[in-house]
């Protein structure tokens, strides 16, 4: 079996490691088109702000491991066009400008995202986006070299909020500009705007409902300004941070099935052309309580569905119900998480569902250091089934989501997880820990709500 793999990060690395467990025989070249393989993009916020302090250490495996592993990599060679039918993949050799044909019998495409830029930047020096190791060398050096002084990051999603820590700690004073009413969207608005408060409280510059415009360069073209439909902000470093597209212009027009450029996929990674498989930031995922594939962009998808590419092309379907949204951010003191269906996705969805949203501490009330732990739980008005849930507080909050996705994957119910057997002890929480006293009050609504009809 020869199986092609286009993009040596985590859906293509994963997917070509994969495939060379389960099935040994298998000639596996991997086509890259960057010179960087293997990295760790979750970690550059802190490999920017100095906290990892060589970029070695967010590389899983050197060129030179994958290729003692057996698989062949090729550096700088990227795939220009695909004839699906042919069963075929042009190359074109960045070195050597040599173009050539490769045929496969199995095709993985893990070719991820780019992120998308505002015109109003274009050429502009001190602006950048972060998208890949090229990206952070490049922030990471005119940081040390320029010492900006005022950032702008626009877009206030996950992202931009790592970004805010990042440039904070490094003594820049920086600015956020979201054009969304709320940052963090994917969250419902009443826990983001817990986080907001409490960043804005300790001062930092945070603003929603607001559009860039347009920026101007000084005389040695570097960003100086910029200009929004409500200000004018003096910022000598911008990061762009508004979203992704997917590297698949060169697939299009080909009898792939895509969504906004995004390739749709199967629950394993196939898609609708035979021996033509997709993952990570280039294909949709499939969420088991939206039932149907999304844009879900995370390290943690790309792995899980390179992974199981391997699998079905070995004939393993391991039992998969697909995700469900789980997302962790920590910024600063603060941690944030979600899994499942907030409220603004049950209507959407048109779902007849409610919450609750709880404040609670994460220790014991008689023991000291505890601080305040937010739970939110979505719930089907009906059935009592947990749709999602998010949580926000300091010091361990963010990781409290992990039994919770757990309770969403497995459908349980508010009158499971309200006498829920939870671990107890004073410094981590409470004898009825958060998630009981969450699902108790939404048992109790609902109920009260029940009885009304
Ligand atoms: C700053 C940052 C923080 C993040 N934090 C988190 C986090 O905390 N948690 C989380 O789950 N996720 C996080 N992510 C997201 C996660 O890193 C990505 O989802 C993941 O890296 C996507 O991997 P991928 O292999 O699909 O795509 P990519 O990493 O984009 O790799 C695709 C590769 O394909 C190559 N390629 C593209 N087109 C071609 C072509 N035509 N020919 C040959 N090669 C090609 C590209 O050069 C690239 O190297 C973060 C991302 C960033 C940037």
């Amino acid at each position: 079996m020869k199986v092609l793999v286009i993009g040596a990060v985590a859906a293509g690395l994963t997917a070509a490691y994969s495939i060379r467990k389960n099935i040994p025989e298998a000639k596996i070249t991997i086509y890259e088109k960057g010179n960087d393989i293997s990295y760790g993009a979750c970690g550059f916020p802190y490999y920017i702000e100095g906290l990892i302090e060589e970029e070695r250490k967010l590389i899983a495996k050197t060129s030179e491991r994958v290729k003692e592993d057996g698989l062949r990599l090729l550096l700088a060679h990227e795939v220009v066009d695909v004839d699906f039918d042919k069963k075929e993949l042009t190359v074109k050799n960045h070195k050597t400008q040599e173009i050539f044909v490769d045929a496969y019998d199995e095709l993985v495409l893990g070719v991820g995202a780019s992120a998308l830029r505002l015109p109003a930047f274009q050429k502009m020096k001190g602006v950048f986006a972060l998208n890949n190791l090229a990206d952070a060398n490049a922030i990471k050096n005119y940081i040390e070299e320029m010492k900006p002084q005022k950032a702008v990051i626009v877009g206030g999603g996950n992202k931009g909020i790592e970004l805010l820590e990042t440039l904070t700690l490094l003594a820049i004073d920086t600015q956020v500009i979201e054009f969304m009413p709320h940052i963090l969207s994917i969250y419902d608005e009443d826990v983001s705007s817990l986080l907001v408060r409490e960043l804005r409280g300790e001062g930092h510059k945070i603003n929603t409902g607001e559009k860039v415009l347009d920026a101007k360069a000084n005389e040695k073209g570097f960003v100086e300004k910029v200009i929004t439909d409500q200000g004018i902000y003096e910022a000598d470093l911008v990061l762009e941070t508004i979203g992704l597209r997917p590297n698949t212009a060169f697939l299009e027009g080909k009898g792939l099935d895509m969504e906004r450029g995004a390739i749709k996929t199967t629950l394993y990674g196939e898609t609708n052309l035979p021996h033509v498989y997709a993952a990570g930031d280039c294909a949709l995922i499939y969420d088991h309580l939206m039932e149907k594939p999304v844009y879900l962009p995370l390290g943690t998808n790309a792995n899980k569905v390179g992974k199981l590419i391997g699998l079905v092309l070995a004939g393993k379907k391991p039992p998969f119900k697909g995700v469900q949204g789980s997302a962790l951010l920590k910024v600063f003191e603060f941690e944030m998480a979600m899994t499942g269906i907030t409220d603004k996705g049950a209507k959407a969805l048109g779902k007849d569902y409610d919450s609750v949203l709880v404040r609670t501490r994460n220790k014991s009330g008689y023991y000291p250091g505890g601080s305040e732990f937010f739970v939110k739980l979505t719930y089907e008005k009906l059935t009592g089934k947990v749709l999602g849930a998010q949580v926000f507080g300091k010091e361990g909050a963010g990781l409290r989501i992990q039994g919770l996705v757990a309770s969403v994957y497995a459908g349980l119910t508010i009158e499971d997880l309200a006498y829920m057997d939870f671990g107890y002890i004073p410094p981590l929480n409470s004898v009825w820990d958060s998630i009981n006293v969450a699902a108790g009050k939404a048992v109790a609504q609902n109920t009260l709500s029940t009885e009304d009809i």
